[in-house]
């Protein structure tokens, strides 16, 4: 198959709208990262999103609408859902819901429930509307490897696979949306995003956080979030994470790093002075930034052939958790914490 990629326009949004109509899978933007967007309600559609992704079946999607009306049928709202939309939609906060019939159990894996979001991105919100559809959507990535943030990313792991790539430069947040189980009295985020705990607990009172979200799952451990036990965005080469304070993070950093041939180093951009010589990419001045950059970052060592990576993190906390869950991941754990 042949991938055209255009920047999103709108001639191209009413090709990638009528690729959707008839059942094909296009890649889009968001604020996030790059989806690969097909039909929700669609079977088949939805199929030939895993098979382009060899996404395992047990892991559901998430269905992008471009407003609240959109969810008509689809599932049911509940009292807080409709807060948090007030407070957050559209933004990087996906929702699980009770979905009804219509929904078909290929999008949710068989799931009694169902991940709605709004996007915030220009793009994303014309294609849906555009489409008339709601949009399942996961990371335009091949599974395993680390999310899309810019369409060349896409190309590099769709080409071939899908019809059309629409192009909206790079993402904004970097970073997947906040995962929001709001089944319970109290909203629990199972994956941490953009929109954090705090800002979940202003609008619904209280919020607390899936146990798993820093470390891996036990053996025979429920996990809440299907996509947890999947492993992800991991680079070819061994990562290990260092966090504490800046001058001790750097010693123990460049220690590592001089004992062994064809390191790479991930810091922040105030230790990069301190690091001298040593081949090393920024993460740049905060957790923000290093959520912007992550998943760049692990592409472009994999390209380097890196050996071995030596990142500096940051405390997993606040509005550095979503970054640091993923930097978690992609180091398989191997965390230091000085
Ligand atoms: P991605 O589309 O790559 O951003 O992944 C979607 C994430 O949402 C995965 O981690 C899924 O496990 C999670 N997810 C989607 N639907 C549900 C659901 N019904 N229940 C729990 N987690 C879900
Ligand atoms: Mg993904």
């Amino acid at each position: 198959m042949h991938t055209i990629c255009q920047p999103a326009g709108e001639e191209s949004l009413r090709r990638a709208a009528a690729l959707l109509r008839e059942g094909q899978v296009v890649a889009f933007p968001t604020e996030t990262v790059y989806g690969l967007g097909a039909d929700a309600l669609n079977e088949g559609a939805v199929r030939a999103i895993f098979a382009a992704k060899e996404r395992p079946a047990d892991n559901p999607l998430i269905v992008h609408v471009a407003d609240r009306g959109q969810l008509e049928g689809l599932c049911e709202v509940t009292d807080i859902a409709e807060k948090l939309m007030d407070a957050y939609w559209p933004g990087p906060l996906t929702l699980l819901l009770k979905k009804t019939d219509r929904v078909p159990d290929v999008t949710t894996a068989g799931l009694p429930t169902v991940a709605v979001r709004c996007p915030n991105h220009p793009v994303a919100l014309a294609l849906i509307r555009e489409s008339g559809l709601p949009i399942a959507a996961p990371s335009a990535n091949r599974s395993g490897r680390p999310s899309p943030t810019a369409a060349a990313h896409v190309y590099e792991d769709m080409q071939g696979r899908i019809p059309m790539i629409l192009e909206g430069g790079s993402c904004r947040v970097g970073v997947e949306s906040t995962v929001l189980d709001v089944s319970g009295d109290v909203p629990c985020i199972l994956r941490p995003g953009a929109i954090t705990q705090d800002m979940i607990a202003r609008v619904a009172g209280d919020c607390t956080l899936a146990p798993s979200i820093m470390r891996p799952l036990r053996e025979g451990e429920h996990a809440p979030s299907p996509g947890m036990k999947h492993r992800h965005y991991a680079p070819r080469a061994r990562m290990t994470i260092f966090v504490g304070d800046d001058e001790k993070v750097v010693k123990a950093i460049c220690e590592r790093y001089d004992a062994a041939e064809g390191g790479w180093i991930l810091a922040q951009d105030r230790c990069l002075p301190a690091l001298g010589e040593r081949r090393c990419l920024s993460l740049g001045r905060d957790a923000q930034e290093g959520a912007r950059l992550l998943f760049q970052r692990l592409r472009e060592l994999d390209e380097k052939n890196a050996a071995f990576i030596l990142a500096q993190g940051w405390e997993a906390e606040g509005d550095a958790l979503a970054v640091m869950n993923r930097m978690a991941r992609a180091a398989a754990f191997d965390m230091i914490q000085l």
